[in-house]
């Protein structure tokens, strides 16, 4: 039997236990396949925990416990206000050990313990809490047709929700699934993104701690081609929220046509910031360095192409390297002086540092990084300096993909439209960002940038309050806020006949 419970100490000196089973119907439980998967620190290169990989009988059995617990009284039954309260249970969980789940968070995704702890962790139980409000207060309508008619609509959860997520925010991404799939009634199995596994099992003890019945929510690790495509295909599964890349997202789509699962998706982006000559300089060249820089560059709403106007382009240029050279300092998650960590995985460091080599031959510009950094004595980790580059062109590959790490480009505009022009001149559609100080531009602008959401004066605003997602390929649908609720309830219609007889 392997154990499904680890005792582990952080570096940073924190102690827990960690669970490495699959998590289904409350219990922590083995693979039926044996299959395992292992977690490293991308700081030390060295193994940090083996977990048991879902295989499709064990799919099969997480689903059928969802299922279960979709009709068991017990979820089925239990008052709205009583789910909420459950859910606000979890936020306090969550509160409590946020060390213990800020650590595992920056060990094996490599983010700062800082970052994780201070903003990832705000974020993730603000999220439970938000939701665990609107518990009791989704509901339906009453529908006055004629004397004889009347209609109401209830609302009722979509049934059993599968949601699959990326690696680099684990925490909050399970949490922006899972609050509104809680909220709303629903059952869940939840795919955790491979490399980053650890802090979503500690997480589902919570769960079970808070008092969610068994089979609410239910976790399995793997790798997508076998995990995630076993639920994706499971015909017990009503629903299917992802977040991941735009590929994964078209190929679970034509999965999920095959039985029209209802599906909810948020994808990559290329999200433009548009620095004009009116902005205040200053925090133009902070937000632009955290909207990239920040989080290694793995944030899919990195603000990833900077348009800056002629006038100012020169000054911004030299505030902005500064501004990457003074504090971007690359250091492990441990380092209090540490502003970026390493890349999460081998992949994720070869393939910046491919873009890098492609942008010097498509003739761009490096104006600064774009090389491996050594930290520590040992030379491992997948660190990479903070880049950038600029003479970029709209063909060329770095002003188009999604690169996912530190590596920005630096594009030059001379027009409004030409900057709108530019700033749309993508597949994608997720965020963007303007700097301006003329309050009729920057609304002008607001309206015309093809994105789900746009940021006045600033750079990766996220709040439970406000609804989050993309337009073109950067998804379908909206998580967070009120929006996020309507992705996780269906609407039925009652028509009561009040006495019309035939
Ligand atoms: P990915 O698409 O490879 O993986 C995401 C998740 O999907 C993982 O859990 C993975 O195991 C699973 N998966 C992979 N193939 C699958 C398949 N065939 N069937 C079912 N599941 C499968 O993405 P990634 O490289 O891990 O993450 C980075 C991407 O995620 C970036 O493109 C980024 O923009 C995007 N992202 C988007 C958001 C957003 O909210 N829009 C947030 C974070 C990340």
């Amino acid at each position: 039997m392997a154990p499904v419970f680890l005792e582990l100490e952080a570096p940073n000196g924190v102690k827990y236990t960690q669970p490495t089973g699959l998590f289904i119907n409350n219990e922590f439980v083995e693979s039926s396949s044996g299959q395992t998967l292992t977690s490293i620190d991308p700081a030390t290169e060295e193994v940090i925990a083996t977990v048991q990989a879902a295989d499709a009988n064990d799919v099969d059995k997480a689903v059928k416990a969802a299922k279960a617990a979709l009709k068991d009284a017990s979820w089925k039954l239990l008052p709205a206000s009583d789910r909420g309260q459950l859910m606000a249970r979890l936020a306090d969980l969550m509160e409590e050990n946020k060390e213990i789940l800020a650590t595992i968070d920056a060990w094996d995704n490599g983010k700062t313990y800082a970052e994780a702890l201070e903003t990832d962790l705000v974020e993730a139980v603000g999220v439970i809490r938000y939701y665990a409000g609107w518990a009791d207060k989704t509901y339906g309508q009453t529908i006055n047709t004629t004397p004889q008619k009347f209609a109401y609509t209830i609302r009722q959860p979509i049934g059993v929700v599968a949601q699959i997520i990326p690696w680099n925010y684990p925490l909050s991404m399970a949490t922006w699934k899972l609050g509104p799939a809680l909220a709303c009634g629903n059952t869940v199995v939840l795919k955790s993104a491979e490399q980053t596994p650890l802090s979503i099992l500690v997480f589902a003890e919570l769960i079970k701690k808070a008092g969610f019945p068994a089979g609410v929510v239910n976790i399995v690790n793997g790798l997508g081609r076998d995990t995630g495509a076993a639920l994706v295909q499971h015909p017990l599964v009503d629903k299917i929220a992802f977040t991941g890349s735009t590929a994964t997202a078209a190929n679970i789509m034509g999965t999920a046509a095959k039985t029209l699962k209802n599906i909810t998706l948020e994808t990559g982006g290329k999200s433009p910031l548009l620095v004009f000559e009116d902005a205040d300089l200053d925090q133009a060249v902070k937000w632009s360095h955290l909207g990239i820089m920040s989080n290694q560059g793995q944030i899919c709403t990195a603000t990833s192409r900077i348009l800056v106007q002629d006038g100012v382009y020169d000054k911004f240029l030299a505030q902005f390297i500064d501004t990457v050279k003074t504090v971007s300092k690359v250091g492990n998650q441990w380092d209090k002086e540490a502003y970026q960590g390493p890349q999460v995985s081998k992949v994720q460091y070869d393939r910046v540092l491919e873009y890098v080599e492609i942008s010097k031959k498509e003739g761009a510009t490096l104006a600064t990084g774009g090389h491996p950094v050594k930290v520590g004595d040992k030379g491992k980790g997948f660190f990479i300096a903070p880049t950038v580059f600029t003479d970029v062109t709209p063909k060329m590959r770095i002003f188009r993909e999604e690169i996912f790490g530190p590596v920005v480009a630096i594009v030059r505009f001379n027009t409004e439209e030409e900057a709108i022009a530019l700033a749309n001149d993508t597949t994608y559609g997720l965020g963007a960002a303007a700097f301006t100080t003329d309050l009729e531009r920057a609304h002008r602008v607001a309206a015309e940038i093809e994105a789900g959401m746009v940021w006045i004066n600033s750079s990766q605003d996220c709040d439970p309050r406000v609804p989050f997602g993309g337009v073109k390929q950067s998804g379908i649908g909206r998580e967070l806020g009120e929006a996020g609720l309507e992705g996780y309830s269906q609407i039925k219609a009652v028509h009561v006949n009040m006495g019309n007889k035939l």
